[in-house]
């Protein structure tokens, strides 16, 4: 008797077990931002504030559908990036910042954590879509980085949607590149700050775990207020700005300068995979580094196991949380 019931015990302790892992093979997380920055209340208007929260819901809800079908990872974050690069309140796509000669040049990357397969392109004018860009780099071209016209003439033989240079020029970005030029007739000295007055970043990202476990990560930016002579940001950089694995993804925005020197996405990712560091732990971690250097911003972290984190050393960032079966959860500011 004793030994049936034992038998049993074991038994529905292997099925709790069985259960608990179907389940949480099922499971799945989605994670946004929308750009780190001095995005405080007070500069915020109300419509504002709505139309940027409505953004990153339609972002979650973009990406969180591809997962929930059983799509996969890097499906969901080129879905989910889309979304904010064909919205204006991001600087990415349409509303991407723009260049000291009045231009839109524009960054992007995704990466496949299930086989490190990676595509970028950086300095790009005409393509709607340039993570959809990146991820045809990364698919059809044999490399994994294209830049300027190169990447626009690669974006037009592979038939992606074109769109004319109006399309991503906002009135809101050219108020910022002209308070840009009056600052430095004010002789304002050059630093990563003096780049953007409004030091207002809007880089877009997202990482994901799929139902499968498979991890990917998307970044996508216009870069920084009044950038010249071909300047490209962390973003597109793989490792710097974007970078997945098998253990973790990350997707960062801030001065991209620092973030490039200190390899942020893929040093977050090498302290949880060599050290066993909490996700958390180690996005902190990295960034307080980068802050030393002279460099702030955010992160967004995701490791297969589900944990994420949220890292940022400026008053706000731009963000969002969608697993399945739970509600969706943006937000701005710093004490959200
Ligand atoms: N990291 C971007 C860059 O340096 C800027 C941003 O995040 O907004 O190009």
């Amino acid at each position: 008797m004793r030994h049936a019931l034992g038998t049993m015990a074991i038994a529905m302790a292997m099925m709790a077990t069985l259960g608990g892992a179907s389940a949480r093979a099922q499971e799945w997380t989605l994670v946004i931002h929308g750009g780190a920055g001095v995005i405080e209340r007070e500069r915020m208007t109300p419509e504002r504030d709505a139309a940027v929260r409505a953004a990153l819901n339609a972002a979650l809800a973009a990406g969180g559908a591809v997962l929930d079908g059983g799509g996969s990872a890097l499906d969901a974050v080129e879905a989910a990036v889309r979304v904010l690069e064909d919205d204006p309140n991001f600087n990415a796509g349409r509303g991407a910042v723009f260049t000291a000669d009045g231009t839109n040049e524009l960054d992007a990357a995704i990466m496949d954590g299930r086989s490190r397969a990676a595509g970028a392109v950086a300095g790009v004018t005409a393509t709607r879509n340039p993570i959809s860009l990146a991820r045809a780099v990364m698919e059809r071209s044999g490399h994994v980085m294209l830049i300027g016209a190169g990447a626009d003439a690669f974006s037009r033989a592979e038939g992606l949607e074109q769109a004319a240079p109006e399309w991503f020029a906002t009135p809101e970005r050219r108020e910022q590149l002209e308070r840009w030029r009056a600052a430095q007739q004010q002789g304002q000295r050059q630093s990563a700050l003096a780049f953007d007055p409004d030091h207002k970043f809007g880089t877009v990202g997202a990482v994901a775990r799929d139902s499968a476990g498979n991890l990917a990560a998307a970044t996508s930016t216009g870069g920084v207020t009044g950038k010249r002579w071909g300047r490209v940001g962390d973003a597109p950089l793989i490792g710097a700005g974007t970078f997945a694995d098998a253990t973790c993804a990350v997707s960062a925005t801030g001065a991209g300068e620092f973030y490039i020197r200190m390899n942020v996405a893929h040093e977050i990712c090498a302290r949880v995979r060599l050290s066993g560091d909490p996700v958390q732990q180690a996005a902190d971690a990295v960034q307080a580094e980068t802050l030393q250097l002279g460099g702030s911003g955010g992160v967004i972290a995701l490791t297969a196991d589900g944990a994420h984190a949220f890292s940022f050393n400026t008053p706000g960032m731009y963000r969002g949380v969608a697993r399945r079966g739970a509600a969706a959860t943006v937000a701005i500011y710093g004490d959200e």
